[in-house]
């Protein structure tokens, strides 16, 4: 329990937290149909079938000469060139082969393409077979791949390159996709001045937004920006009333135990119900999750930027992606082993803790890096993983195993 004036927070576990997290996070059911050339990284919201067999035809794979395979080696007479898109004319038989580039139907009566590295040209103007082909070398038959009708890709699928593309080859140029979150970042602080700004005395650069943004660009959400705010009742209640009309609002500083920190009750007064205020994580232990009656969901993130960040990864991150419809991971978990012993007081919280991990002798080697507390954002440029602590562990000795998180 915390006590704040006359109010006391509940801290809960990391656990408990997720746990809140997925139960409160709404489910976005909104489609929107949009250009394929736009569509890298977006959901399926709909199964996606073939219109026709694929390949439509049976295909030549090679350039070369469409034969009868078990004529075998020797002479022959050329009757056409079918280039790629052509409609063969010539029906091929015993003793007569077609020109084919790759790409182009297999004229009738062929049953397989003998490369042109295999051929030499002979006398008037035939073509001389130099290896046999085996029946259907060569050659993908129409419908191998796929038959008209069938299911290529499911409702939910994420679309990387490969599903892009297979979804232009189905005729599928305007693919039904979820939308995904609207999401805004607010900054409040009376310290805070804009990165081309030169700061004046007590203030400081506004980095936090700018994080948070790169690390919703890094899962493929774009994000509205709002600025800075001061510690100030009547232009923070403004801005929060223009963040909640977003989907998300991720709002960073003020949600401590200072004087000042008055983000929670305007929040509070904008109509915010918080699940929970507190959790038993270090760094970041304010951080506040809630949301409102029209579906909106609020992260209040704890200022100081390391913070800002783990709880990103922890907790916001899993909450995005399950609103952008895609299965929530918070990073892959591995297993390492320590490099120098660790100690540390007080063992109340989860911690994480920036590390450099590298490979060493057939393991993962976590390295300890100078970490000055949750201010310290130089760590984690120097940092590649986040080690994490467990409540109720004070001294871990080197070798080890701990568990890791890329970063
Ligand atoms: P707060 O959570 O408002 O108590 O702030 C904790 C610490 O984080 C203070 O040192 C703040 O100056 C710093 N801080 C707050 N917001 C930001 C921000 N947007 N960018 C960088 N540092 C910040
Ligand atoms: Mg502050």
């Amino acid at each position: 329990m915390i006590k704040k004036g006359n109010k006391t927070f509940n801290m809960i576990s990391v656990e408990a937290a997720k746990q809140m997290v997925r139960e409160k996070v709404p489910r976005l059911d909104r489609q929107e149909q949009i250009m394929l050339e736009d569509a890298t990284g977006r959901v399926l919201a709909e199964d996606v079938c073939v219109d026709m067999d694929f390949p439509p035809f049976n295909r030549c794979n090679m350039d070369g000469y469409a034969v009868v395979s078990s004529d075998g080696e020797g002479d022959f007479e050329l009757l056409e060139t079918v280039p790629a898109g052509a409609v063969p004319k010539a029906k091929v038989a015993s003793g007569k082969v077609s020109k084919v580039m790759t790409g182009a139907p297999l004229p009738e009566g062929a049953d397989a393409v003998v490369p042109v590295e295999k051929t030499t040209q002979a006398k008037n103007d035939n073509v001389r077979i130099l290896k046999q082909a085996q029946a259907w070398e060569n050659v993908t038959t129409r419908g191998l791949e796929l038959k008209k009708g069938d299911r290529i890709l499911e409702k939910g699928a994420r679309l990387r390159p490969q599903e892009i593309s297979m979804l232009a080859s189905a005729g599928c140029s305007q693919p039904s996709v979820f939308r995904f979150p609207t999401v805004a970042v607010l900054a409040t602080g009376s310290e805070l001045i804009e990165p081309d700004e030169k700061p004046g005395p007590g203030k400081i650069r506004n980095s936090n937004s700018y994080g948070l943004m790169a690390q919703c660009q890094n899962i493929g959400l774009p994000v509205h920006f709002l600025g800075v705010v001061h510690d100030d009742p009547e232009h923070l209640r403004e801005k929060i009333k223009e963040g909640l009309e977003r989907d998300v609002l991720l709002l960073t500083g003020g949600m401590s135990m200072g004087d000042f920190d008055i983000a929670p009750d305007i929040l509070r007064e904008s109509g915010v119900h918080f699940w929970f205020e507190r959790v038993r994580i270090k760094p970041g232990k304010p951080v506040h999750f809630g949301t409102t009656k029209t579906g909106s969901v609020v992260f209040g993130l704890p200022g100081n930027p390391v913070s800002t960040m783990v709880i990103f990864n922890q907790l916001v991150k899993p909450a995005l992606q399950s609103l952008m419809r895609l299965p929530s991971e918070e990073g892959i978990r591995e297993q390492g082993v320590l490099a120098l012993d660790y100690r540390r007081k007080d063992s109340s919280r989860e911690e994480y803790l920036p590390v450099y991990v590298q490979k060493e002798g057939g393991q993962w080697t976590i390295q300890l890096i100078r970490y000055l507390g949750s201010g310290h954002m130089m760590a984690l440029t120097k940092a590649n993983a986040l080690m994490k602590i467990d409540v109720g562990v004070n001294d871990i000795s080197s070798g080890s195993a701990c568990e890791f998180q890329w970063l």
